[in-house]
């Protein structure tokens, strides 16, 4: 995984994304202006319940869903 430092802080620093876990120990990381149905972005542990979201093994994977959103859907 590479990403542009730039666009990393970006990510890190947007008052949007923000970090949530479950009983299960893991993670989602949601955007407060996409809310599309609760999803989060992206989700680290095991198999998320719905395909739609994408499953990563590490947090700076998180992140890098982070940045792409972040081009994507925010301009
Ligand atoms: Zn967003």
């Amino acid at each position: 995984m590479k990403l542009p430092v730039d666009a990393l802080v970006a990510a890190l620093t947007h008052p949007s994304f923000y970090l949530s876990g479950d009983e299960n120990g893991g993670v989602g990381i949601c955007c407060r202006d996409h809310f599309d149905g609760g999803r989060p972005l992206a989700y680290y542990g095991d198999t998320y319940p719905d395909p739609k979201v994408p499953t990563v093994s590490t947090i700076p994977s998180l992140w890098a869903h982070a940045v792409d959103h972040l081009a994507r859907a925010h301009g």
